[in-house]
């Protein structure tokens, strides 16, 4: 996932709030691990791919279902700013506000539709 630099980000302020909140669930997940296990004796793994099959397996166990799922809307908020559809509801195409992406950059949905899909409302 490589980052460009290329020309300025709009949503610049919410990929740094996304950055941040998807470091603090890796900090937490690299904490338990070093908590729970012993370090690998099989040499030094290439970072990247430790982080891809990490991010693959291991995560998937030791994360809680919520930071798991927060993890993911993050990803795909990140897919949104490249594809330039950040900001916007993916539900029915309305502008998220300001305050609320400041409040939760990640959020795929507007006001409306989170309440339907908080409501189970939402297919
Ligand atoms: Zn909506």
């Amino acid at each position: 996932m490589a980052r460009t630099k290329t020309k300025a980000n709009p949503w610049q302020p919410y990929e740094d709030a996304l950055r941040k909140k998807q470091n603090e669930l890796f900090d937490s997940y690299e904490r338990d691990k070093a908590a729970g296990n012993a370090l690998p004796d099989d040499g030094i793994q290439d970072l990247a791919d430790k982080a891809a099959s990490a991010y693959s397996k291991e995560l998937n166990f030791s994360l809680s279902d919520a930071e798991r799922n927060l993890l993911m809307l993050i990803e795909e908020a990140f897919n949104r700013m490249k594809a330039d559809k950040f900001g916007v509801c993916t539900n029915c195409g309305a502008t998220i506000g300001e305050k609320r992406l400041q409040a939760v950059p990640w959020t795929p949905f507007c006001i409306d539709c989170q309440e339907l899909q908080e409501k189970g409302l939402l297919t």
